[in-house]
């Protein structure tokens, strides 16, 4: 999938994508950031009509459904209302407060965390979900541990593409997520959006960032719900030569989630750093 950007619409080669113009937008913007979100809403909605109401308030440039379809709802040279109160220092120094006015918003179409309920998961609305579709994970900033509903691999596809596109058309300086410039107030996209993996991916790097470490252990790595050998294991031992990615540390131990054989973060907990390159 290839998109480009023309006239401050998002376009492949032979049409410019859907367009659902939101009246929840107005001012000039001059894209200096890339936010990402998730929607908190199911398969059954699609956001782009509810950002075509006036009274939601609300919107964002694109919509990225489950399915990977694309819906543009605000050109990028308007201000969107996606960010609310927020803020975000940038790399030269300069402070934003309220990052509508200098960010484009990608919402994707996903319900956040989810809560177990008769040894299922549900959302916020009480709507089962479908548990092969569904990591246990804790937020970064401290959200206690939850189910986060994954993205699809259309959507992740698609949010790359979009980005790409946009990163080369604008002087894009960083990409983050709701929660990065509204921590606290917001979870979105939450730990079942792999960020490294996503800016490697959109900057063409095939390393995963930073924080990407690998097991090395012949004999693997047992994982734990805190950071000492006295908490219990969350899973079967980690394998040798496993890819994880990590979000903060405590002594000589790491949080870090654990990434499947597609990249994606399956699972997470607390591992012993030594065991770590
Ligand atoms: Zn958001």
């Amino acid at each position: 999938m290839d998109f480009h950007i023309d006239h401050h619409r998002l376009r492949t080669d032979s049409a410019n994508v859907p367009y659902m113009g939101s009246p929840n937008a107005g001012g000039v913007l001059k894209p200096r950031f890339l936010i990402i979100h998730y929607t908190a809403s199911g398969p059954d909605a699609d956001i782009s009509k509810y950002f075509f109401q006036k009274s939601a308030n609300v919107s964002a440039h694109l919509v990225v459904r489950r399915d990977g379809a694309i819906t543009q709802c605000v050109p990028f040279n308007v201000v969107a209302w996606h960010a609310g109160k927020s803020q975000w220092t940038g790399k030269d120094g300069t402070y934003y407060s309220g990052l509508n006015n200098a960010a484009i918003g990608i919402e994707i179409e996903n319900w956040g965390p989810l809560n177990k309920s008769d040894g299922g998961w549900v959302s916020w609305t009480g709507a089962p979900v479908d548990g092969s579709k569904v990591i246990e994970a804790r937020h970064k900033f401290g959200v206690p541990d939850c189910g986060w509903e994954v993205f699809t691999t259309a959507q992740i596809e698609t949010v790359i593409a979009a980005a790409q596109a946009i990163c080369a058309e604008y002087p894009i300086e960083d990409i983050m997520g709701h929660d990065d410039i509204a921590p606290g107030r917001k979870s979105d996209p939450g730990p079942a959006w792999d960020m490294n993996a996503f800016k490697a991916k959109v900057k063409g790097e095939a390393e995963i960032g930073d924080a990407g470490m690998v097991v090395h252990s012949s004999s693997g790595l047992n994982i734990r719900s805190g950071a000492s050998a006295s908490f219990p294991k969350v899973h079967d031992i980690i394998p040798d030569r496993t890819r994880v990615l990590v979000h903060e540390a405590s002594g000589k131990w790491r949080y870090v989630s654990v990434l499947n054989a597609s990249g994606q973060p399956d699972f997470s907990g607390w591992v012993h750093g030594d065991w770590l390159k």
